[in-house]
């Protein structure tokens, strides 16, 4: 989904940018307006974690990632809350406060756990005071996982999120066709193999360009095995890049790592 800001100049000599919506954004926005007329709010509620998950709350719905394009708004009351996201793990003295922002958002409601601890307690779990996940205490209706989630996963968990409240909203069930299941990447690779480069890729070059150097790096291994090593070495000639180089050099020892 792509929002992008057009820069235009005014005859007074001032510089305006124009948002442009693609066709999904745009119908994702409509849906949204026409089910439930306004924005969605979202109210979060912290049982008691480290903070990290709120971090990247706050970088889903600022400019970046920018959640807010959707209609998707965090509000500062839960009585104005369509979604209420549980984070942290569920402590002894936050279960009342937790409690009482359930009772005070107004039916429907669809309540998240967000993160490894509102999920199941996280790193925190055996604490002497800790509950475990929000679903302790809550009717949790959809889970967004990660020790913090990405913010794409923030955005991909309100969307989930959306289509709940909207089932409530006309009490109906939605049976998952077969085309709406997302695909594993390179399903024609192990597993192991697959999770292993993308995590070696994205913690050396980041979340985004990490895991396309991922891609590149597992499409060149689907050749058949005389092949690779050629493939690997003209496409570092091409692109002549010394830290792709490296990358490749550290993926490749994955790879030969779990041929062996
Ligand atoms: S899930 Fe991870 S980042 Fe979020 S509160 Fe727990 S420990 Fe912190």
């Amino acid at each position: 989904m792509v929002t992008d800001y057009k820069r235009r100049d005014t005859l007074m000599g001032e510089t305006q940018y124009a948002i442009h919506m693609d066709d999904q954004t745009a119908a994702l926005k409509g849906a949204l307006l026409h089910d439930i007329r306004r924005s969605i709010f979202v109210y979060r509620v912290d049982c008691g974690g480290c903070n990290g998950c709120e971090i990247e709350i706050f970088a889903a719905i600022t400019p970046i990632f920018d959640a807010e394009r959707f209609g998707i708004k965090v509000v500062s009351s839960p009585r104005h809350a369509d979604i209420l996201l549980y984070t942290g793990s569920m402590t002894r003295s936050m279960r009342v406060p937790a409690l009482r922002a359930y009772h005070a958002a107004p039916d429907p409601k669809v309540c998240v756990a967000y993160g490894a601890c509102g999920s199941s307690g996280g790193i925190f779990h055996d604490l002497y005071c800790v509950w475990g996940g929000a679903d302790q205490v809550i009717p949790i209706d959809a889970y967004i996982p990660g020790c913090p989630p990405t913010p794409p996963a923030t955005i991909f968990g309100f969307a989930m999120a959306l289509g709940i409240l909207s089932q409530k909203l006309k009490a109906t069930h939605h049976v998952e066709g077969e085309d709406e299941r997302v695909q594993p990447r390179h399903p024609e690779l192990p597993l192991d193999l697959r999770v292993d480069v993308e995590r070696e890729s994205r913690r050396m070059a980041g979340y985004w360009h990490g895991q396309q150097i991922a891609d590149s790096f597992l499409n060149l291994l689907k050749a058949p095995a005389s092949d690779i090593e050629r493939n690997i070495q003209n496409f570092l000639a091409q692109k002549d890049d010394s830290r792709l180089t490296e990358i490749f050099g550290r993926l490749s020892e994955i790879y030969l790592m779990r041929k062996a």
